[in-house]
């Protein structure tokens, strides 16, 4: 079966998908700097699936540690996860987000060249849509105008893609652009840990239900949508990590540049999420309405007939399993991969 090497597979999304490709039966290699994960999420995914990973404490920066990689393993195919992602800290601190987000694309595509190593998936975001596309957002739309630095190292990174795999035929690129995942696998071993107070809405309401924080804010409650606060198209991670299963085997039989979805289809407002996280866990979130954040767009979800289509995925979780298994993530983990074991 074949090898396949996450390049950022400590994190969250990267763990996940750690656990399916096992279950799918490849062979998983993972490099991790850990600057926002942790050795003991892999460990897990190892508990989880009762199958060995390959763990290399790496940056993928590193040209001569990745050459390393590449020698010592004989991979088939690189999911690039690795990468820097909150948007306000982007803001802030830009230089760091295009030296990180991009040198880690350099650098995997210049060791995948010299290692013949041909296949490439890489974690992109519907963030490269910008403003101007109307919802749903489809593949063929233009890349818009980005928000964000973060944004831009996405729509960047996915030009070097194209312009690396149409110089040299043989490298095989498929873009995945995620839209907003949440949830953690079912058994509550693995899920999202972020350092920190937490940028995304769903680790912002599991810690305000587990007691860590004292309440949601809201961003906005005047927008153009149903109910005035924003709508998101969330995706369980699970969901997603199986998507990538299914690009794998499209990458493997497959070679150019594509680009595909992964969401549902279907948005869901901010309020909505609270509320069906209540519902479904019995527990009560506080919150408050406040100002609009920064950069927020009101709506945008996914067409996601493509992935269907060509790589036979679709999302198959609602949003009561994402608000569940978000839930029993949380309360058996307080503190993350900190909590006592
Ligand atoms: P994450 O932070 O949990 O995972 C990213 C991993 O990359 C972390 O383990 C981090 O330690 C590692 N990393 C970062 N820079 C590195 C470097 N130079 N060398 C080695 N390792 C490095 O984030 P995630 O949510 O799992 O996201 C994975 C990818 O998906 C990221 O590229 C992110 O931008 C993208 N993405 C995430 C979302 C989301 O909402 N979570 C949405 C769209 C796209
Ligand atoms: N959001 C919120 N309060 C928070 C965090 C997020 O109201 O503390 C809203 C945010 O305005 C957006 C939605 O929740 O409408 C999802 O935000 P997130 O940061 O998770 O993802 P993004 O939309 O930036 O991809």
């Amino acid at each position: 079966m074949a090898k396949i090497l996450l390049a950022g597979g400590a994190g969250y999304i990267g763990s996940h998908t750690a656990v399916e490709l096992l279950n799918a039966g490849y062979e998983v290699v993972a490099a991790d700097n850990y600057c926002n994960s942790s050795p003991e999420a892999i460990r897990r995914v190892e508990e989880i699936t009762g199958k060995p990973v390959q763990l290399y404490e790496a940056d993928i920066r590193d040209s001569e540690r990745l050459s390393q990689i590449f020698r010592e393993n004989k991979i088939d195919a690189v999911i690039h996860f690795a990468g820097l992602k909150a948007v306000g800290e982007s803001v802030k601190k830009p230089l760091m987000y295009y030296r990180n987000n991009i040198d880690t694309t350099l650098t995997l595509l210049e060791t995948m060249q010299a290692a013949d190593v041909r296949n490439i998936i890489f974690s992109s975001s519907a963030t490269v849509y910008g403003e101007e596309n109307p919802v749903p957002y489809k593949e063929t739309m233009q890349r818009g105008v980005c928000t964000n630095p973060y944004g831009w190292t996405k729509a960047m990174m996915e030009q070097i893609f194209e312009d690396a795999a149409r110089a040299d035929p043989s490298l095989s690129v498929v873009l995945l652009r995620y839209f907003n995942p949440i949830g953690a696998h079912p058994s509550g071993r693995i899920g999202e840990d972020p350092l920190g107070i937490p940028n995304n809405l769903m680790p912002y309401v599991t810690q305000v239900a587990v007691g860590k924080r004292e309440c949601l804010t809201i961003f906005g409650s005047d927008y153009p949508t149903k109910d005035g606060t924003c709508m998101r198209d969330y995706i369980h991670v699970v969901d997603l990590a199986k998507g990538h299963v299914k690009a794998v085997a499209y990458i493997l039989q497959h070679s150019g540049t594509e680009v595909f979805n992964l969401g549902t289809g279907t948005p869901y407002s901010v309020t909505e999420i609270v509320e069906t996280f209540e519902r479904v866990n019995g527990i009560k979130v506080k919150h408050v309405y406040g100002d609009r954040r920064a950069g927020d767009l009101p709506e945008f979800y996914a067409n996601a007939d493509k992935a269907k289509a060509l790589l036979g995925w679709q999302a198959e979780y609602t949003l009561d399993d994402m608000c569940r298994d978000a839930w029993n993530w949380q309360k058996q983990n307080p503190d993350g991969y900190r909590s006592s074991d």
